[in-house]
């Protein structure tokens, strides 16, 4: 099904939980506000069903910290049981060690881990806590489970972790990684600014090494950048129309409302309440109007899209 901006909506991001065993300080918290309910693997899995009723193929299972949810196996089971074209999840990686393997029986086609350093001294700085190796061992385990592509997720701090971009590059070619380089998004009124960097200079770097250049226009028009062994994306949501004009998402939150884009909270739509009486015409009605009410967050290309088409 596409919104009322010509754009289709493809896939699900379902933050299973709001609770995380980090305290990174620039998180966005996929945009959640604490809520007084939580949703069932069995409610989560009727819930990707009827996704897929409304044309959506690709699930993200994300938090909160995802692996803190104890039914976490018995999630990933009912969601592949929808029959997604892929199911995925961005982790921390600090409990995935011991669960990789599971995830990948249970389903689970591929990885995001987040990692915005190799150094430990950095990792207490951003994150609060002194897990770094436990990452390191979740990402072998992730590797050797073939949850693969598996990806590192690096959000670019100014001052904090920008100098280390090349020995991330080195890391992740060296073990067959992508690489996501993440432009530092000022969401829900936090205010990063002295954090914040624009990618321009690294992705100038990257363009001038790169034996091929391809834009992802089903990942929000991403840059990726095929290097001699590797493969670096970048993702640069702020103020860029093209990235808003290309979001194929629709968000679920822990305590079940469907939430139409990250950066905003005031056009939420209830499902869960449908979903656990079994009332799915309201079910299905509430998932009509939060496509409905999807709506580029930076809109000037989008704006020229609509114009022209109605002409
Ligand atoms: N706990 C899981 C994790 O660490 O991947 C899932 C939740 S976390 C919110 C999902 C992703 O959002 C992580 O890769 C994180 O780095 C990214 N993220 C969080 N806050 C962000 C921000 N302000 N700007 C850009 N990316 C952010």
């Amino acid at each position: 099904m596409r919104d009322k901006f010509g754009r289709p909506v493809t896939g699900l991001r379902i933050s299973v939980t709001e609770e995380c065993n980090l305290n990174c300080f620039y998180c966005h918290r996929e945009g959640c506000s604490a809520g007084s309910r939580q949703m069932s693997a069995g409610e989560i899995g009727k819930i990707v069903q009827l996704a897929k009723e409304f044309g959506m193929r690709k699930v993200k299972l994300t938090g909160g910290e995802p692996l803190l949810r104890k039914d976490i196996i018995e999630i990933v089971t009912a969601v592949t049981a929808a029959g997604m074209d892929e199911v995925s999840m961005t982790t921390n990686g600090t409990l995935l060690a011991k669960i990789a393997a599971e995830l990948a029986d249970a389903g689970l086609n591929r990885i995001n881990i987040s990692l915005d350093t190799l150094d430990e001294t950095t990792y207490k700085r951003i994150t609060g806590r002194k897990l770094l190796h436990e990452v390191f061992e979740g990402i072998d385990a992730a590797l050797a489970a073939g949850l693969a592509p598996v990806k590192l997720n690096m959000v670019l701090l100014a001052g904090i972790n920008k100098h280390e971009v090349e020995r991330m590059i080195a890391y992740a070619s060296k073990r067959g990684i992508i690489l996501q380089l993440i432009e530092l998004l000022e969401v829900g009124g936090k205010n990063f600014t002295i954090y914040h960097c624009d990618l321009d200079d690294v992705e100038q770097s990257l363009r001038e090494r790169a034996v091929a250049v391809r834009t992802r226009r089903s990942m929000q028009a991403r840059r990726k950048y095929i290097l001699p062994g590797g493969e670096v994306e970048v993702v640069k949501p702020m103020h860029n129309s093209e990235f808003c004009a290309h979001c194929t998402r629709l968000r679920l939150i822990p305590d079940g409302h469907l939430k139409p884009c990250l950066m905003r909270n005031d056009n939420l739509v209830d499902l869960l309440t449908h979903i656990s009486t079994g009332d799915l015409e309201g079910a299905r009605k509430a998932f009509a109007e939060a496509i409905a009410r999807r709506e580029p967050y930076f809109k000037g290309a989008l704006r020229e899209v609509r114009v022209s088409r109605s002409v």
